[in-house]
């Protein structure tokens, strides 16, 4: 469907679940990928040279703009640019507003907003030179709707949505589009450790909690699988997506549709 050889994709918090999903992606459409994130970095890297295609890590927090530029001088060095930026990095926290953690409340909009400001003004003016370009930033059912527990996700998704808007509406009259993907549960570590809470506190198994907490959302009682999500962004990158601008694309099982 899209041919990505000679172009380069950026994908932050691309060292598992998602991010993961959507880099080997990218890869399989031929993108030499930049990967970021922490933890397994090699397994990362030894899933995606299979493919046949180059692939570095840079590990820039995404709390840090001095390293998120670090990182683009990095991509720029090695493969002159960035073509698909994807802003996957995302944190949770589940607590009441009154108790939220003021260190994770600023933790979760820098690393699941702020990050994507700072990378979207590093890659603009390549993409600019280029006239072709695209920015896929995952957002979240949560950028559509709120549930209680999750504020400054909640906010964080909202507010990526809005940058989405402003970044299509600026680029508009060009060949690079922004879009959101706004995906519902999907079983990753980010997810996992909200079926071991519901576990523990409603003492019940894995299993039945993992079942509790699609039934309360999401209709189809299925998770949303990366691979799924990978190829979204695949659809986006291809010449179909080219007028798709601006767009907050829900794949969340019919979540949003209640
Ligand atoms: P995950 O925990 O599996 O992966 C998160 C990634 O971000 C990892 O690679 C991690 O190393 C990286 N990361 C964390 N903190 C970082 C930091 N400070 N700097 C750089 N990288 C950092 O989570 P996931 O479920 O794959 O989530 C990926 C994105 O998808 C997030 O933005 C999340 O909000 C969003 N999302 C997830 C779900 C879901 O159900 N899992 C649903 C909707 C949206």
């Amino acid at each position: 469907m899209v041919n990505l050889h000679g172009k380069t994709a950026l994908v932050t918090g691309s060292t598992s679940g998602i991010g993961l999903g959507i880099a080997q992606a990218l890869a399989q459409a031929g993108a030499s990928i930049v990967l970021n994130g922490f933890g397994d970095v090699e397994a990362a890297l030894a899933s995606l040279r299979t493919m046949g295609v180059e692939v570095i890590h840079h590990p820039a927090d995404m709390r840090r703009p001095d390293e998120i530029e670090a990182m683009f001088a990095l991509a720029t060095e090695r493969f002159g640019g960035v073509d698909v930026l994807v802003n996957n990095a995302g944190i949770q926290h589940v607590s009441p507003v009154e108790d939220f953690p003021v260190q994770k409340w600023d933790d979760i909009l820098a690393i699941n907003l702020t990050s994507a400001f700072h990378t979207s003004r590093l890659a603009l003016p390549g993409m600019r030179a280029a006239n072709w370009g695209r920015i896929v930033n995952i957002a979240s059912v949560h950028g559509l709707v709120g549930s209680a527990g999750k504020s400054a996700y909640v906010a964080a998704k909202h507010g990526l949505v809005g940058l989405t808007k402003v970044t299509a509406l600026e680029t508009a009259a060009t060949g690079i589009t922004c879009n959101a993907i706004c995906p519902g549960f999907v079983l990753t570590p980010l997810v996992a450790a909200q079926i071991d809470a519901i576990a523990q506190r409603d003492a019940i198994t894995t299993d039945a909690a993992q079942a509790r907490l699609l039934s309360d959302k999401q209709p189809s009682g299925q998770f949303v699988t990366p691979e799924q999500l990978g190829n979204l962004v695949l659809m986006l990158c291809s010449p179909f997506g080219d007028q798709v601008r601006g767009a907050a694309w829900a794949m969340d099982g019919g979540w949003t549709a209640q």
